[in-house]
């Protein structure tokens, strides 16, 4: 499995500390502990022992929250349905459009 080789992620203006680990926390659908972060001190913490497909997954969750935490008023903020919802929807779009991400992010045209 490839990982992700970056210790940082930048995320609307903040630089949040990227790291595998054994966790216990952020519960996943199946009731298992697969990511966490935490804003106060920008972190954020993906399970080491599952597979790399659900690593993506977790952190493109965890950014979800933290995108929320940064951009929504607190009486405002996502649900964690609402975050699994739109995490899982957006990483079926990734999965399903190799390239797009990129694209994206480049400054092509
Ligand atoms: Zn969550």
């Amino acid at each position: 499995m490839k990982r992700f080789n970056k210790k940082e992620i930048r995320c609307l203006g903040g630089t949040y500390l990227l790291s595998f680990a054994p966790l216990d926390s952020d519960i996943d659908l199946r009731g298992e502990s697969v990511g966490m972060s935490n804003m106060l001190v920008r972190t954020i913490k993906i399970a080491l022992d599952v597979p790399g497909e659900q690593q993506k997954d977790t952190l493109l969750h965890e950014l979800v929250h933290i995108a929320d935490w940064e951009t929504a008023r607190p009486v405002d903020r996502l649900d964690e349905a609402d975050v699994v919802r739109l995490s899982k929807a957006l990483y079926a779009i990734l999965r399903d459009n190799p390239g797009l991400a990129e694209w994206i992010a480049s400054d092509d045209q």
